[in-house]
């Protein structure tokens, strides 16, 4: 695969465009669309149908329907999982594809899309296909005149509201549980990066989940998004994204028909780096890439690096040495570790939080400007302030790109205190050789996930979500399908 024939390729794709609901591919009602912006070159990518609260609500309107009269929910089991392998059998053969429009849509590198994103989503699809029929209910301790059973029912109508920075593999870390557990959903895709979910509601169509069941309804989060969650026939939102859209979805459904809420948000997680680590390239490769992967759009990125103060310097050496490798490209070249940054909004957003850093007096060490202005789209290279604590803002705010914040600490409790001082607790990580220091540290950082001597080393066995700010409510593993069902129990009196 070389940049030139990936430019064909990319010149080839047909980029989906209309909604999906029950069952049909269908404009907005309107008849408005909105411009889809490749954040590669700043080009309009494809026109995409702004949906709005009238569509939103025929979406809703199907999904109940399908889900009263059971077509989906009722299903023996088996034929469910068959449609959902079928699902990801056609992710599978249309993955290069997906791969292209996640990149084109998004600006991610292609090896990304191609190795990470779609591979990590279809597997999402799969990994719930083979669970849905493993789970089972509770019989609860009774007298001998009764017997009471607990069974875990689907919600009903879940809406599912995504972000633009793995648009397919969170659409399918909701997806796939709510699918699992017989749900019917509304998916509505971040306006950035509608493509691969519209794809998705044709592929699930085309694999045999029943029109109504899977709807995915684009359009702009403050229309079609707040429609959704405001609806009084949606169960439950399910959602990833900012704090501040966060909020107002707990506004929305208290003011609406308090529908469940379930918030993955955003973090300023801490990688903390101990004098006695004993790999300490092994933490410098992890220190670069938990904050320059996916030009630093992740809510999990290691954002804020805390190193213990005897080897700082000689640490943040190796890290600026792995930091240069992330230097974008172009997305479509094959060689390039590093893409474009979602949108020009976002790119200024990124160089303001650089403009402030400097300004409160954190010294820079790499990086710091736009670059591949000439292409017309939205790059920043890798950037690392260091000099700097606690109290400036760009180690108290997410920043949502590639900029790194060093930190020095004195001891383990000035780390654990540095590492625990922010509103947000989704992921932390530290290096020591030390065992016993690992584990009581581990156990004192109030994040949902930690990561010992690695980072984000783990998989869809473990469950994914934050403390504190960070939201609430676990994508991932077993315990997300709690999030999709209601328990029930039930009990029947007999004679003894
Ligand atoms: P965002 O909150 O602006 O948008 C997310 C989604 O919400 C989009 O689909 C958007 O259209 C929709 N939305 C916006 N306003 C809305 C409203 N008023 N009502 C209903 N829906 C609305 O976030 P973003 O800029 O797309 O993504 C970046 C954020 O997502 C970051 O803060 C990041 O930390 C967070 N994030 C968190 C996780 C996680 O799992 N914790 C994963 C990825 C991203």
């Amino acid at each position: 695969m070389t940049l030139q024939q990936n430019l064909d390729r990319a010149r080839g794709i047909k980029f989906p465009t209309n909604a999906v609901i029950d069952g049909k591919l269908v404009p907005a009602r309107s008849g408005k669309t909105f411009d889809n912006v490749g954040p590669r070159d700043g080009k309009i990518v494809s026109k995409v149908a702004a949906c709005e609260a009238g569509d939103i609500d025929t979406a809703v309107n199907a999904a109940r329907a399908a889900f009263e009269d059971g077509r989906w929910r009722n299903k023996h089991p088996r034929e469910k999982k068959k449609i959902m392998f079928k699902l990801a059998e056609l992710m599978e053969r249309d993955l290069e594809e997906l791969a292209f429009l996640e990149t084109l849509d998004m600006g991610k590198p292609i090896r990304d899309t191609l190795s990470v994103d779609i591979p990590t989503a279809i597997n999402s699809i799969r990994w719930y296909a083979e669970a849905l029929d493993k789970v089972y209910g509770e019989v609860a301790t009774t007298p001998s005149d009764r017997l009471s059973y607990i069974v875990r029912e689907p919600l009903g109508v879940v809406g599912a509201i995504v972000p633009w920075n793995f648009p397919l593999h969170m659409a399918c870390w909701k997806v796939a549980p709510a699918l699992a557990t017989g749900n019917s959903i509304v998916l509505k895709p971040a306006e950035q990066s509608p493509s691969t979910a519209l794809k998705l509601g044709a592929l699930a169509l085309e694999a045999g989940v029943p029109s109504g069941v899977l709807n995915v309804v684009p359009g702009y989060g403050d229309t079609a998004g707040q429609a959704l969650a405001r609806h009084m026939d949606v169960d439950l939102i399910a959602f990833t994204g900012s704090g501040e859209v966060g909020r107002k979805l707990m506004t929305y459904a208290g003011e609406s028909n308090l529908k469940r809420v379930a918030l993955e948000l955003g973090g300023k997680s801490p990688q903390i780096v101990f004098a006695d680590a004993e790999d300490l390239d092994a933490a410098a490769d992890a220190a670069a890439w938990g904050i320059f992967f996916n030009q630093g759009e992740i809510c999990n990125a290691a954002s804020r690096l805390l190193v213990e103060a005897s080897i700082k310097d000689e640490f943040l050496d190796r890290v600026l040495k792995r930091a240069k490798q992330y230097t974008p490209g172009d997305p479509l070249d094959p060689a390039s570790v590093a893409g474009a940054l979602v949108s020009e909004g976002q790119m200024k957003r990124v160089l303001g939080y650089i403009d402030t850093a400097r300004k409160e007096g954190a010294n820079l060490a790499l990086g710091g400007k736009r670059v591949r202005e000439e292409s017309g789209g939205f790059y920043v290279e890798p950037t690392v302030f260091h000099r700097m604590d606690n109290t400036h803002t760009l180690a108290r705010e997410e920043v949502f790109g590639p900029v790194l914040g060093v930190l020095a600490f004195t001891n383990e409790d000035d780390a654990v205190r540095i590492a625990n001082d922010t509103v947000y607790g989704l992921a932390s990580g530290l290096w020591t050789a030390n065992i016993s220091r690992a584990h009581r540290v581990a156990r004192k950082l109030r994040t949902g996930l930690v990561w010992i001597n690695g980072w984000d080393a783990c998989d869809i066995t473990v469950p994914f979500g934050g403390a504190k700010q960070s939201g609430f409510g676990r994508d991932r593993s077993l315990h997300a399908l709690e999030k999709y069902t209601e328990l029930k129990g039930i009990s029947v009196t007999y004679k003894p």
